[in-house]
């Protein structure tokens, strides 16, 4: 069996990296990656692929930047074109990118089935290109494998059940556990960076819904120019150039740094007092390390995270960020563990091979 799998942006290569694994241990699968281009940097891109051993990508198609619009349909054609060559018998979509919609419209007019990975995550909040690009591409995948139990129940309000929605576990504890030796054994990032143990806050931003607001992006920095710590900020490119264009000006405790490898970033999260994040994946990693998380967001899709009092919403344009982030965030319970037991990517080319 041939799967095509479709990725583009830096949270789905390492979503990949595990599943990639399971797939070459699972017989009967032969697996293609195809690269859109979406993110193409050496610190976006391919320090994944080397860092976490991901096979390389056997097409590449460089379409990187444009508006939304341009961005999907440039890479929709280009996928059709790879489909139609490779003739595989499913296409794998992972969480909610432009990539993620291109792979899906393309597979579906060829009548090749889909795989999406975080299927029924949802933000019920429409003017998020992510939110348009998980509904439509949930809405014509044929296997949806779902990271968390809420995420079934969405797709199942939406009308899609059955036993083709598999709740098989977050694809992101797995690699957070695959890669926790190698974590451990590589040369601490505290040493680094000089920091130390607990006693400083990660911070990413990096969400159009803030990065394109110039008073939310000034509330943020305010926020963590109060915080008693140093906070380090790895900066995406996109937040990066809206913040040259604003001419922000950055208060004295907080250092900008260059995006990181997946290894320093995980160890940065484990070793922080804080984590303070617009991003998905951050605020699962800040759980997965039991670190105290803020969300710079109006909504969540990892609602979980919430109720069980690890993650705290702030919104930057309602919340008062300097006295939240001064407060330093919570601990919450850990008695219920919602994102599966680390074997999601397993059950996943299981579940691909029987199909
Ligand atoms: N990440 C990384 N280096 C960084 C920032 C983030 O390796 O400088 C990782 C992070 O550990 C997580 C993933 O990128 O695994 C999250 O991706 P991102 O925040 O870009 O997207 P989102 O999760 O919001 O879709």
């Amino acid at each position: 069996m041939k799967i095509v799998t479709i990725v583009g942006a830096r949270p789905q290569f390492i979503k990949a990296a595990p599943v990639s694994r399971a797939f070459s241990r699972q017989s009967g699968i032969v697996e293609c990656i195809l690269h859109t281009g979406q993110h193409y940097d050496a610190n976006m891109s391919g320090v994944f692929f080397e860092e976490l051993s991901i096979p390389a990508p056997a097409h590449h198609l460089g379409i990187g930047g444009l508006s939304h619009g341009a961005n999907t349909g440039r890479t929709i054609e280009a996928i059709e074109t790879v489909l139609q060559d490779e003739k595989p018998d499913w296409v794998l979509v992972y969480g909610d990118t432009n990539s993620t919609l291109a792979g899906a419209i393309a597979a579906a007019k060829l009548h090749i089935p889909i795989a999406h990975v975080e299927a029924g995550l949802r933000s019920f909040n429409m003017r998020m290109p992510e939110e348009v690009n998980r509904r439509l591409t949930d809405h014509c995948s044929s296997l949806l494998f779902t990271p968390c139990k809420q995420a079934g129940v969405n797709l199942q309000n939406e009308g899609i059940a059955g036993n083709n929605v598999l709740n098989v576990g977050d694809v992101m504890y797995d690699a957070v556990l695959m890669f926790a030796d190698m974590v451990e054994r590589r040369e601490s990032q505290l040493e680094i960076f000089n920091l130390e143990r607990n006693n400083y806050v990660l911070a990413t931003i990096h969400r159009q819904e803030n990065t394109d607001h110039e008073d939310r992006m000034i509330a943020i920095m305010e926020g963590l120019g109060a915080s008693p710590y140093p906070v380090v900020l790895p900066l995406h490119p996109r937040t990066r150039a809206t913040m040259t264009t604003m001419n922000l000006q950055l208060p004295h405790n907080i250092r900008v740094v260059d995006p990181l490898g997946y290894l320093q970033m995980i160890d940065l999260e484990r070793n922080a007092a804080l984590i303070v994040t617009d991003s998905g994946g951050v605020q699962k990693e800040a759980y997965f390390h039991r670190v105290p998380c803020i969300t710079l967001r109006d909504e969540t899709e990892w609602t979980e995270l919430v109720e069980l009092g690890w993650n705290q919403l702030a919104s930057p344009s309602r919340d008062d960020l300097r006295a939240i982030i001064t407060a330093g965030g919570t601990t919450g319970r850990n008695d219920v563990l919602p994102y599966g037991d680390g074997t999601a990517a397993d059950h996943i080319a299981r579940a691909m091979a029987q199909h």
